[in-house]
């Protein structure tokens, strides 16, 4: 999608410090780290967040989580899997993304 950041990322056009790459999902690390360990996982087709996912995406949002879980495993004291729907929630990018966020203790609830 023209004028999308991670699209941007995702083709290559935009350099990211990638963590892992599959044929459909992109790990890289956050650009403004809000804990010791900060990457956001996307798909490489664009989707503007999760209330855009429909039945057909279930195998991609597998493949989204099995990231996850990859990163997250090697977090000792435990994660979280985050992702922001809407400005109102903190959304500033428009493309599907979760946080993986660890490497300290984190509060709850968040703002
Ligand atoms: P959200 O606010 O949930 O939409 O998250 C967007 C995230 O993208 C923020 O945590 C930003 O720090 C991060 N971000 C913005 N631009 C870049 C970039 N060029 N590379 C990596 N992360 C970015
Ligand atoms: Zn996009």
């Amino acid at each position: 999608m023209a004028d999308c950041l991670f699209c941007s990322i995702a083709a290559g056009d935009i350099p990211a410090d990638v963590v892992i790459e599959t044929d459909d999902v992109i790990a890289f690390n956050d650009i403004n780290p809000a804990a010791p360990t900060h990457v956001l996982l996307i798909p490489k087709r664009h989707i503007g967040s999760v209330a855009e996912l429909e039945a057909g995406d279930s195998d991609l949002l597998a493949a989204l989580f099995e990231v996850a879980t990859q990163i997250g495993r090697d977090l000792v004291g435990g994660w979280r899997l985050v992702t922001n729907v809407g400005p109102d929630a903190g959304q500033s990018v428009f493309h599907l993304h979760f946080h993986v966020l660890g490497g300290r203790a984190l509060s709850w609830p968040p703002g």
